[in-house]
């Protein structure tokens, strides 16, 4: 019976109405959490935690989610904490009375800092207790040492950063610890948070919902009671997917209730939203069996970089807001005033506020050309001068999110279009709407193909056109996008993301850079890097040389001990996870040594690439965003080769 839950039953973690969430409370939290795998029941402690703070302090509702998802703000805020393993170290050492070898010692036998953190802490004697730490002034805190930049800044992050440590119990050291290493590793997903955000608004309606709800809900039983929190929880996530930012969800939760948050937080300019993606496939007749019965479109493939330009207005378009993201979500704007200063050329007099998906493609002015990835990523990534950009783009538009205050990503792409090729101007060289064709057999499709890669782009995307499935699905790897890399038509259908987790010393002519790296994939659930490959080819001597400045600082004394990877692969340096590099390979072949997607096709084997080679640096995706195991696993099982052997098995299974 849902009325019999409790509020927080963490017993020595307990506060009263109105008084800070203490910290404690929140560690205690990580910690159950820590202490299960199965996912409901994750949900379900998180949502009683959350319940309690929606009932006693509900103003600490939005800090305790930024620190249970380790996050300080939005991601286009760029707020990163910026602290390195040893100075963390450091702080560690100088606050419980050990040397740094003796704190790094002891974060190698436990594996993990954050627990050797905690012992050290537990070993302590205190003379008086400090006054307890409260959730909204640890990320306060956080926030701070993450805002101090510049040279003399170490020295302030470690003493903020101490001054935090002393007043932590030893619980609270262990999750303090890892929140400032960056990961939390509790297992806990975003989507599961927001499905605890729902399940505890379901149980312990805020303030403002309707009144009796929570009666209703108390009365509904079981069942009635599992159906409200689905149904709250399709509401919260697509509400969170349409305006990712906590900072307007979370008040307007509190204030309006669950249910009635689509209503509050819409889709708005100056709020980046997680792109669309699409499948990867490996001819013309997969394209033709997913798109049987329905209608799509193809459109070129361009290889750049994508940007969401989002203009922000009301009765006039207010350019000098106007920002372009990432597709990683990051503020890119500083990277292209050439392109905001251009930006009155594209929109007709008809458009007083928009969001439009794009692709920025290097160009030769003169010649009219595309030219390749390589040459965009040679442009200053931040805070470059119009003056000095030497590399010209031209933005590509393919999509329309949100046009004069209405929010178009329930519209097919018809519709979306329609309004695009109305609204838009193209300007040569400058402003180009997507190349597109609605093409009807596979010799047609095979042609645009053939017309795209003379175009100098990468393949094409093939779109539903019409109904349901043309929607623009946030934040989704969907099926209605189809890729069709050229490359990639009869091998593995697409390059593969991988992160960099060690590497080896080059020799020779490569002597005093590194020579190769150790990749890996990313396992969400496991919140894992399996191993999947080592690779040295691909790179010119410039790669090699950044690449090595770039890691170098990630050095790391010994593996996370969540790599996993066989003793005979161990690289010359282990690497922190910091850098997604593109591969391109010839097939995929299980493998005893490498760990990627272990147990997955085969109780002790894993994946790995073979013959990879580097194509380039993904520096638009997160680790934790490279090629998932369970994607490794697919690719894999795709293959013709191991089809057809899979098929000439079965008659005799
Ligand atoms: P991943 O590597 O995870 O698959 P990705 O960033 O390489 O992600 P894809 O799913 O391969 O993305 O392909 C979609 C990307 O292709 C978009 O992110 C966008 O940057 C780019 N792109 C170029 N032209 C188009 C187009 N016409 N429509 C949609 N995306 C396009």
């Amino acid at each position: 019976n849902p009325a019999k839950t409790k509020y927080h039953p963490i017993e020595d973690a307990c506060w009263s109405k109105g008084q800070e969430v203490p910290y404690l409370a929140l560690a205690k939290t990580l910690q159950a959490i820590e202490a299960t795998s199965a996912r409901l029941k994750m949900v379900e402690i998180l949502s009683n935690y959350f319940r309690s703070v929606i009932a006693l302090t509900p103003e600490d509702l939005l800090p305790s989610i930024y620190l249970c998802l380790n996050q300080l703000a939005p991601a286009y805020h760029s707020l990163e904490l910026g602290i390195a393993e040893t100075y963390l170290m450091k702080a560690v050492g100088q606050c419980t009375g050990r040397s740094l070898a003796q704190v790094r010692a002891a974060a190698q036998r436990c594996g993990d800092l954050g627990a050797a953190a905690e012992q050290a802490r537990a070993a302590q004697r205190t003379m008086f207790a400090p006054p307890p730490l409260s959730a909204r002034r640890v990320l306060a805190a956080l926030r701070e040492v993450a805002a101090m930049t510049g040279h003399a800044s170490v020295n302030k992050k470690i003493s903020k950063i101490q001054a935090l440590f002393v007043a932590c119990s030893p619980c609270e050291a262990r999750y303090l610890v890892r929140s400032l290493e960056g990961k939390l590793r509790v297992g806990l997903a975003e989507q599961s948070a927001l499905q605890a955000l729902a399940q505890a608004a379901a149980a312990t309606p805020p303030a403002g919902e309707r009144a009796g709800t929570l009666d209703a809900a108390a009365a509904l039983g079981a069942e009635r009671f599992k159906a409200l929190v689905d149904e709250l929880a399709l509401v919260v996530k697509t509400t969170y997917c349409e305006c990712p930012n906590y900072e307007l969800i979370v008040p307007a939760l509190l204030r309006h209730g669950a249910r009635a948050l689509p209503e509050h937080c819409r889709l708005t300019p100056g709020v980046p939203l997680k792109p669309m993606l699409a499948h990867p496939t490996r001819g013309v007749h997969e394209v033709f069996s997913r798109f049987e019965n329905e209608e799509f479109t193809c459109e070129w493939k361009y290889d750049g970089e994508r940007a969401q330009i989002h203009v922000p207005g009301d009765d006039a378009p207010r350019l000098a807001d106007a920002a372009i993201f990432s597709r990683n979500q990051e503020n890119n704007t500083s990277k292209y005033p050439d392109v905001l200063r251009r930006l009155p050329t594209l929109l007709r007099a008809s458009v007083t506020s928009c969001v439009l998906d794009c692709e920025a493609v290097a160009y030769d002015v003169d010649s009219k050309q595309i030219l390749p990835f390589q040459v965009l990523s040679t442009r200053k990534r931040k805070d470059a001068a119009e003056a000095d950009i030497k590399v010209q783009v031209c933005v590509f538009v393919f999509d329309l999110l949100f046009l004069n205050g209405r929010p178009l990503v329930r519209a097919p792409l018809e519709e979306r279009r329609a309004l695009l090729r109305q609204h838009f101007a193209e300007v040569p060289g400058h402003w180009s709407l997507a190349t597109a064709r609605d093409c009807r057999s596979e010799e047609e499709v095979q042609q645009f193909l053939e017309e795209a890669v003379r175009g100098s782009c990468e393949g094409l995307m093939v779109k539903a056109l019409r109904g349901e499935h043309a929607r623009y699905d946030i934040a989704r790897r969907s099926r209605n996008w189809l890729k069709l890399k050229k490359d990639y038509l009869d091998g593995v259908g697409d390059t593969i993301d991988a992160v960099v987790i060690g590497a080896y010393h080059g020799r020779g002519k490569r002597a005093g850079v590194f020579g190769g790296f150790l990749l890996a994939c990313y396992d969400p659930d496991a919140e894992q890097y399996q191993s999947l490959c080592k690779v040295g080819t691909g790179f010119s001597d410039d790669d090699l040389r950044s690449l090595s400045e770039r890691l170098r600082p990630h050095r790391l004394d010994a593996p996370r001990n969540y790599y996993m990877c066989a003793p005979a692969l161990a690289p010359d340096v282990w690497l922190a996870a910091a850098l997604v590099l593109e591969l391109r390979c010839a097939d995929l072949s299980l493998s005893p040594a490498h760990r990627a997607a272990a147990g997955l096709l085969h109780p002790d084997k894993g994946v790995s690439l073979r013959f990879p080679r580097f194509v380039r640096v993904r520096d638009d995706k997160a680790p934790e965003q490279a090629t998932p195991a369970r994607q490794i696993a697919q690719l894999y099982a795709a293959q013709d080769q191991v089809r057809n052997a899979a098929a000439a098995r079965a008659p005799l299974d």
